[in-house]
């Protein structure tokens, strides 16, 4: 959207700075999301500017769109025509908002975003997919964004190229549920892929994959994945929980067996490998039992990194009227149980690789020091010369300075 404003001629600028029209961008996964957009509505309202809507919360206020402080509201897939869109608004008499929201259960194609202009990041998200099919019972997402769309091949290798072009190093791949792409396609081509042909793109250091559902796990997938030299060997799992009965009431469709068994077979042909994982507490009739088995689970399989999310209750999904919900003190305690984990396990992880020397690839610079991660994650900084910025050098690693780890460069 910011692109196809800046080639309309618009000047853009940070949400804090007075404008014209201001865009809020809504995502609608929690509760809290949803509540942060109507907070941001009214206070560019106040304002007195033209507030537009966008996204996932304007998919899911289509019936009452009159209770918001917005005079536009666009659907995801309207995000295209922003523009016109917002113009046809200014040229109207401005008399009644605008409700341009199309059914996203029907929409069956990838939207192409706009090329990107230069001078971005050395690290780059690239959107492979739009929409989910798997309709886990706590999540809203497949209900506003549609079903799957696989965005064609040809254009996300396209833009990797002209990312790279613009000197990108690392890609990563994302999308709503990057596992299913390919699903909707009458060709047989899946996610390994999409991965095999990035690789292949000339001057690219690396790939990185966006959260991936574990049944995308297959013996197939890891021996293919194990042979793409630009891949990092980082695994984000949204696992979500760990305990069999807690899984089937979120409708996920693997079991603690599989992903541990996962685990194995890629820590056997992936060297060095992370894992880092989301988890959901407090999810309903999670009970002491259910949560100690997830407590466990990610102990023994060592998670780099864990997202924690105390479950909260979405409308209209089917966990909201389960009954059993569990007290928010008693989620909170999970939570925290969890987080502390998640720090003790990743010192323990980063402890394994001092003294080592390990590639990093650095994206920033700032008081003679640079930033940058390993592939498997690990952020690293480095006394240095700004010339490195954007080069990916090797480093010895020395000590662990909280989150990250100090080296120094090594020849
Ligand atoms: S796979 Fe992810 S996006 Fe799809 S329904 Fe489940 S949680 Fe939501």
């Amino acid at each position: 959207m910011i692109e196809k404003f800046k080639k309309a001629g618009y000047e853009v600028v940070d949400f804090g700075n007075l404008a014209d029209i201001y865009v809020i961008n809504s995502c609608s996964v929690t509760n809290m999301s949803t509540r942060k957009t109507r907070q941001e509505l009214s206070k560019a309202k106040r304002k007195g500017s033209i507030v537009v809507l966008a996204g996932c919360y304007a998919q899911e206020i289509i019936d009452k769109p009159n209770i918001l402080n917005a005079d536009v509201i666009i659907g995801n897939e309207e995000k295209k025509d922003i523009v016109n869109i917002v113009e046809s608004y200014i040229n109207s008499n401005k008399a009644q908002y605008v409700l341009n929201v199309s059914d996203i259960s029907k929409v069956k194609k990838y939207v192409q975003k706009d090329k990107l202009t230069k001078g971005m990041n050395i690290r780059e998200s690239v959107k492979i997919e739009d929409g989910c099919n798997n309709f886990c019972s706590y999540c809203i997402i497949p209900y506003v964004r549609g079903r799957v769309r696989s965005r064609n091949l040809d254009d996300i290798v396209e833009e990797v190229e002209n990312l790279v072009k613009s000197g990108v190093g690392e890609v990563v791949l994302v999308g709503i549920e990057i596992a299913s792409y390919g699903k909707d396609l009458e060709s047989s081509i899946s996610l390994i892929d999409v991965i095999e042909r990035i690789n292949k793109v000339k001057g690219l250091k690396r790939i990185r994959l966006g959260s991936i559902e574990p049944r995308v796990l297959t013996n197939d997938f890891i021996i293919r994945l194990s042979k793409v030299e630009k891949l990092c060997p980082h695994f984000h799992l949204s696992v979500q929980s760990l305990d069999n009965n807690v899984l089937k009431r979120m409708n996920r469709k693997y079991t603690r067996e599989y992903v541990f068994d996962r685990v194995e077979m890629i820590r056997k042909y992936i060297k060095d490998v992370s894992f880092t994982c989301d988890i959901i507490v407090g999810f309903p009739g999670e009970t002491d039992e259910e949560f100690l088995n997830t407590l466990n689970g990610v102990k023994k399989i060592g998670f780099y990194e864990m997202h924690i999310f105390k479950y909260s209750k979405r409308k209209w999904t089917k966990a909201a009227s389960m009954i059993d919900q569990v007290d928010g003190n008693v989620a909170s305690k999970r939570s925290e149980k969890l987080i502390d984990l998640s720090k003790e396990s990743k010192k323990a992880y980063m402890r394994n690789f001092l003294g080592k020397k390990i590639d990093v690839l650095f994206e920033s610079y700032s008081k003679g020091y640079l930033y940058g991660y390993t592939s498997n994650y690990m952020k690293i900084k480095v006394k240095g010369d700004k010339m490195l910025w954007g080069l990916q050098q090797k480093v010895e690693l020395c000590s662990i300075e909280g989150d990250l780890i100090l080296g120094k460069l090594s020849q």
